[in-house]
């Protein structure tokens, strides 16, 4: 795979998006679909060159066509003199002159068939392309997401990440409201919940937390 085909495909994915990425930030997964998609391009490419070949070979034989032609027809006006020897002669390079054109139409029949292979390559791209841009969103974007908000969503439902958090935010956490009374319940140090001192319900670090969360920035 050519490397300049693994950018175009980039390059059009980049388009769709309307940003840009890096590969080597994308899941191997990824990588290896663009990987077998730029390949199509190559294939493509490669299809592209066989076509120029076959027309100059088929202009060329239009020539020499033409040529063969020509000559016979000149040695065929022996026949106005019945000279038959000039007149097979013209026979046979007539011969030769349709011997040509018939091997013009099969390279033009190849070319049909090759640009026929090249679009379906370049059809299947496309697909790629389209299915790929969304895939390469969600990886980019998920990315994008842990880097400026690291670490604090492996956090424990306990009071103590719930202080610790608090501390991270240079909030001094004391009391907590019952979620039940909206008594001012002093927050314990450690533990996973807590009964309300003044209606007596338990309250859990994990609904502190969730009410918390705007105050501490956790996503
Ligand atoms: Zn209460």
């Amino acid at each position: 795979m050519s490397a300049h085909a693994r950018k175009h495909i980039i390059e059009r994915i980049e388009k769709k998006l309307g940003f840009s990425f890096k590969v080597k930030d994308l899941s191997p997964e990824l990588r290896t679909q663009i990987r077998l998609s730029a390949k199509n391009i190559d294939e493509a490419t490669k299809l592209q060159e066989l076509i120029a070949d076959n027309k100059k070979k088929a202009r060329a034989r239009q020539t020499s066509t033409s040529i063969w032609f020509i000559f016979g027809s000149i040695f065929m006006i022996g026949i106005l003199d019945l000279r038959w020897g000039y007149a097979f002669i013209g026979l046979v390079l007539w011969g030769i002159a349709f011997w040509n054109y018939r091997g013009i139409k099969s390279i033009n029949d190849q070319i049909t068939l090759y640009d026929k292979d090249r679009q379906d390559k370049l059809a299947i791209v496309t697909k790629c392309v389209s299915e790929l841009t969304p895939k390469v969103n969600e990886e980019i974007t998920l990315l994008h997401k842990a880097r400026t908000q690291p670490t604090i969503r492996h956090i424990h439902f306990d009071f103590s990440s719930i202080i610790q958090a608090a501390k991270g935010k240079s909030i001094l956490l004391e009391k907590i409201e019952c979620p039940y009374c909206n008594g001012a319940v002093k927050l314990p140090k450690s533990g996973e919940f807590i009964e309300c001192q003044y209606c007596g319900r338990i309250i859990y670090a994990a609904n502190i937390f969730e009410k918390l969360k705007d105050v501490l920035g956790i996503p």
